[in-house]
């Protein structure tokens, strides 16, 4: 157990990233639907928290198109070495059919997370900054 004091609304990188919170606070969510919600995933344009705007230019989430690529790639080599191990098949379609199940199964994965890994590690100028984390105690917002 770490017993440095953390300051008050810290939250770690990786429970924020896994539950896809703002990179810049880790307070706000990036999606207003959950992963697998029936409604389709919808993000909010700002964090609610720190006012963080999640699409940082014009076309910014092309980028993560090439994150979910590699994402892709790890999950269907994992994929199918796992199904050599467990079958030791030798027919392509067990191969192509597990596979295409499971590229099925996590888009919605992979479509989620593939933008919060651009958003917490592959975009330059833009980190966790723990002063904006802090509770809003006694602040009014003058809006
Ligand atoms: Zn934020």
């Amino acid at each position: 157990m770490s017993t440095d004091k953390k300051p008050n609304g810290y939250v770690p990188m990786m429970t924020g990233l896994a539950k896809a919170k703002c990179p810049r606070c880790r307070r706000g969510d990036i999606f207003a639907s959950g992963t697998y919600s029936f409604t389709g995933q919808k993000m909010h344009e700002k964090c609610s928290h720190c006012g963080l705007y999640y699409e940082r230019e014009p076309g910014y989430w092309y980028v993560a198109m090439f994150v979910s690529y590699a994402l892709n790639v790890a999950e269907m080599v994992t994929a199918a070495v796992a199904l050599h191990i467990l079958t030791g098949s030798d027919s392509p379609w067990v191969y192509v059919g597990v596979l295409l199940g499971i590229i099925f199964i996590l888009s919605p994965f992979n479509y989620r997370y593939s933008r919060v890994i651009l958003l917490y590690w592959l975009t330059p100028g833009l980190h966790y900054e723990p002063e904006r984390a802090k509770d809003k105690h006694g602040e009014q917002s003058i809006m």
